[in-house]
């Protein structure tokens, strides 16, 4: 058994007995880990709120290849991103790369590029005045392309023309897209607007901090939305249902969430 350390983030927790909590981390060196945090619930823990979700901080623990649960021994917290934690909003937003990182990771991975872009997604969230659902586009975009299924986005798969037309048909197999000119194909797409396919490309390309500088009206942002979760949910059946998507969908019927 061996004492290591690594700079994580908190995916979420639950209570264990009476004193303890169970604490879902994504560590940058050793991918998901659970880990029991003894005395975590007990008034004046040493834990403080550093195990609350979404904070970015230095985890100490016991680690054994043969135990699905290690032992936390100690964190320092590096940032706690206040901002997202004090608005409904920013936590539904913030809930759903989370959620996505904890259904589709195995735990013990390492993937230290998907840590990096949970890492900078978090960050805007915090940081962000505005387009904010745009920064969790960016984060699914470049998600799907970690995980082998990058969007082919630089033109019609057909004709190439790389402008795209007022219509056209994003298609889950192959990420890519072909215009209405083009000869319609039977495998299963998404109608989408040629200004979603430009919106895709720029949160593709763009580092995420700046993916919020593009606003995108309602109507567009729910049908880039529901473009994702299916194009995500074809290729990974794990993410076809997301708690934290319904939470959002809910949270936008009282409030107003850009
Ligand atoms: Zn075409």
């Amino acid at each position: 058994m061996a004492l290591v350390k690594s700079t994580a983030i908190v995916l979420h927790h639950r209570d264990q007995g009476e004193t303890s909590k169970i604490v879902t981390l994504f560590t940058r060196q050793y991918g998901k880990i659970s880990l029991i945090a003894k005395g975590a619930r007990v008034i004046k823990s040493r834990y403080g709120g550093a195990l609350e979700p979404f904070t970015h901080l230095d985890a100490v623990f016991y680690k054994k290849e043969t135990r699905d649960l290690q032992f936390l021994s100690q964190v320092d917290i590096i940032h706690p991103f206040p901002v997202i934690r004090s608005q409904l909003g920013r936590i539904a937003l913030a809930s759903i790369p989370c959620e996505m990182v904890d259904r589709h990771e195995a735990v013990g991975h390492a993937a230290p590029e998907l840590f990096t872009l949970l890492l900078e997604t978090l960050t805007a969230l915090n940081e962000g005045e505005r387009g904010l659902r745009n920064v969790v586009r960016a984060f699914q975009v470049k998600f799907a392309a970690l995980s082998g299924f990058r969007p082919q986005l630089a033109g019609c798969s057909v004709c190439g023309r790389e402008n795209p037309p007022e219509q056209v048909v994003f298609e889950y197999e192959t990420g890519g897209y072909r215009c209405a000119g083009c000869p319609s194909s039977s495998v299963a797409g998404f109608r989408l607007s040629g200004h979603g396919v430009e919106i895709l490309r720029y949160v593709q390309n763009a580092p995420v901090r700046l993916a919020g500088r593009s606003l995108v009206g309602s109507e567009l942002g729910r049908n880039l939305d529901e473009c994702l979760m299916h194009f995500i949910g074809y290729h990974m059946e794990n993410l076809h249902h997301l708690a934290s998507v319904a939470y959002l969908q809910q949270l936008q019927s009282s409030i107003k969430i850009t």
